[in-house]
Formats: structure tokens, C-alpha cells, sequence
């Protein structure tokens, strides 16, 4: 799935995007600092998808000294929180969970350039992340400890009962032929026989929790 890139705006492909921004942050990157101030920070270029809706994706720049727990926040924000449920890392075969306090790890004291690793929203109905460390790099302070460089563009799915896109979906038959719906087919769904209200229904959104237990974006 495509994206646009928040320096350039130019848009690439999805396995592109990790190498444009690469050159893109060292063409360009001075051009965003100028009206911040000039002294140098360590960042993290952290490249984020989802393990099993890869066309879920994101390309974050992130503050060396950002602790796990503030990239948990993040992600939340961006794409996941529904019920406040657990969550957790694992890097190196190593665990760091929201429960726990073990967040507290900086950024930089867990990971290092070309780190791969995951992250686990929910151990119900989760949904899991794949995180790799494109890139390790020296820049201008910038505002927030977060910041996104790129980030798909919304996929397209169909409505179950037709050609237009679906805005809504029905948590129960989702997993069934038919639980995928546009405004003009919602009517559709008293013939599947399920208990669920159209007010149940959660809306299609931009994440790759699209679907999942109450998430609405
Ligand atoms: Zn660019
Ligand atoms: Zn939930
Ligand atoms: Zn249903
Ligand atoms: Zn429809």
C-alpha cells in the first residue's frame, strides 16, 4: 500500500518508503530544522506494520532518549487503544509489558540500528505490530519526542453486498461472508441472523485494528 511522505510529499511504495526516507531525511531534513533549534539530538527511524494487515504501516522518527512506554502511547493514539488493554514489546526474547514497569526503558538502551521487534496490543483480540530500526541518525531538535514521516494511505476495502467502499462493519460477522458494509447496504445484514444492533457496528478506519473488539479510530 502506498504512502506520502511528510518531508517531500511526494508518494512511494510501501517497500520504497524505508530507502526514500533515508535520502530524504538527509536531503531535506535541514530545511524542517531551520525554525527549531540547531542543536543535535539522537533519533531513531523506526519502520512499524502490522504483522498480519502489512498494509498497516508506519515510518515514525523517534527520540533516542523516548522511553518504550511513550511509543506505546503513540501506537494507542494512532491506531489501537479501544478498552485500555494490556500491551507489550518483545525485544531480544526480552518482555516489556504495560503492566509491569519495565517501560521505563529509554529507546536507545534496548534498541540499535537494524533491531527487529514486536509488539503485542491486547492479548484477547490482539493485533500485532512488526517494528525495525531503519536507521539511526543525528538531527535538529524537533518538537515532541514522536514524529511521523510517512504513513499509508487508507485501503480500499469493498462493501460485502456491492462496489462501493464499506464504512461500516459488523464485530460479529466479520469472520462470515457479508460483514462488511457500505451506508446503502446496512439493511443487508438482518438476513444474517446475528444478535448484533447496527449501533454496535464499528466504523472502518485507517489502522490495522480496523475491526477488532470496540476499536472506532
Ligand atoms: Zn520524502
Ligand atoms: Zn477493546
Ligand atoms: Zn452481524
Ligand atoms: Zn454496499
Amino acid at each position: 500500500m502506498k504512502g506520502k511522505c511528510k518531508i517531500c510529499a511526494n508518494e512511494y511504495t510501501q517497500s520504497g518508503m524505508s530507502r526514500h526516507l533515508k535520502s530524504c531525511l538527509n536531503k531535506n531534513y535541514e530545511k524542517i530544522i531551520e525554525k527549531e533549534q540547531s542543536q543535535k539530538s539522537l533519533y531513531y527511524h523506526i519502520y512499524i506494520k502490522g504483522t498480519y494487515r502489512s498494509d498497516y504501516w508506519l515510518q515514525l522518527q523517534v527520540k533516542a532518549d523516548a522511553k518504550l512506554s511513550d511509543l506505546d502511547s503513540f501506537l494507542r493514539d494512532i491506531w489501537l487503544e479501544c478498552c485500555n488493554h494490556l500491551s507489550e514489546f518483545e525485544i531480544n526474547e526480552q518482555r516489556f509489558t504495560s503492566s509491569g514497569f519495565n517501560m521505563s526503558n529509554k529507546i536507545k538502551d534496548v534498541l540499535r540500528e537494524k533491531s527487529k521487534f514486536s509488539y503485542t496490543y491486547d492479548f484477547g483480540s490482539y493485533t500485532k505490530l512488526d517494528l525495525n530500526i531503519v536507521n539511526v541518525f543525528k538531527a535538529g531538535e524537533r518538537e515532541g519526542k514522536i514524529n511521523v514521516l510517512a504513513r499509508n494511505k487508507q485501503p480500499e476495502i469493498k462493501c460485502s453486498h456491492c462496489d462501493n467502499p464499506a464504512e461500516f462493519i459488523c464485530p460479529q460477522c466479520k469472520y462470515t461472508a457479508g460483514g462488511w458494509y457500505c451506508s446503502d447496504c446496512l439493511d443487508k445484514h438482518e438476513k444474517n441472523d446475528c444478535m448484533m444492533n447496527e449501533f454496535e457496528f464499528l466504523p472502518v478506519v485507517n489502522s490495522p485494528r480496523v475491526g477488532v473488539c470496540a476499536y472506532s479510530g
